[in-house]
């Protein structure tokens, strides 16, 4: 129990370091971006404008790194409270399901067996779910023949643990693919930052749980997360 402690609050240091940092960064950002704006017309009577296009776009995605990395290390001291497992499934699935139906694909949410209570940050918690179901509409969006996309979420119980599962019937991934999507900053997508799973990884060994994960090319793939249920 000590060394917990001892780990949640250097934790906890390291996310408020981390958080003031990245706000420090921004700032400049910010102003970077300004001026070259304002240089874009100068640069165009050059023949130059696609320097100015380059210089935005990559202030942009240095923008999305960083505000995945605030959301991520935001709650620096963990704000836990003991949840029923449908009612957080239910809220998150409520959010993403107009964004899911415009991009073409449907949400079921199966209902549970048995009530579940778990002790976590909802915050945290919504998070790594909201990803996983945005990186399946992704999936289900980059699928070559594009039927009826689906993506079902649910959850069991296994001894004194709860089962939380996401799964899609997109483009699936390959050994390469399924080798590195923990790690920090690997996506495969034009505008990914790569930090989705890696922060969602962290947050669930944060919480005592795991997360797995299967997959089959051009089939689909299914994540699951494993949390301790709360007695
Ligand atoms: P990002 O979404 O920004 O790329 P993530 O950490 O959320 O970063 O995901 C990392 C990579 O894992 C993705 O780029 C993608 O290649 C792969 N991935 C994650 N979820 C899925 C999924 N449901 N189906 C197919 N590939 C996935
Ligand atoms: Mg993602």
């Amino acid at each position: 129990i000590e060394q917990t402690a001892y780990q949640n609050d250097s934790l906890a240091m390291l996310g408020k370091l981390s958080a003031s940092i990245a706000h420090e960064i921004r700032n400049p950002l910010t102003a970077i971006r300004g001026f070259i704006q304002l240089l874009r017309p100068h640069l165009q009577q050059l023949g130059k404008e696609e320097y100015a296009k380059i210089i935005l776009a990559e202030i942009d995605r240095a923008n999305d790194i960083i505000h995945e990395f605030l959301n991520s290390s935001k709650p620096s001291v963990p704000q836990v409270g003991a949840i029923p497992v449908s009612a957080l499934l239910k809220e998150i699935v409520l959010l993403t399901e107009s964004e899911a139906l415009m991009k073409g694909c449907q949400i079921n949410l199966h209902p549970l067996q048995s009530e579940m209570i778990i002790s976590v940050d909802v915050k945290q918690l919504k998070q790594v779910v909201l990803n996983m179901i945005r990186n399946a509409m992704e999936a289900i969006a980059e699928k070559a023949d594009n039927d009826m996309g689906k993506i079902e979420v649910g959850a069991r119980r296994e001894g004194a643990e709860v089962r939380i599962y996401i799964s899609d019937n997109g483009k699936g991934m390959d050994a390469c693919t399924l080798d590195r999507l923990f790690n920090p900053f690997f996506t495969t997508k034009e505008n990914g930052t790569g930090l989705g799973l890696s922060v969602s990884d962290r947050i669930i060994k944060d919480h005592g749980g795991c997360i797995s994960v299967s997959s089959r090319i051009n089939e689909g793939t299914r994540f699951v997360i494993s949390l301790p249920l709360t007695h």
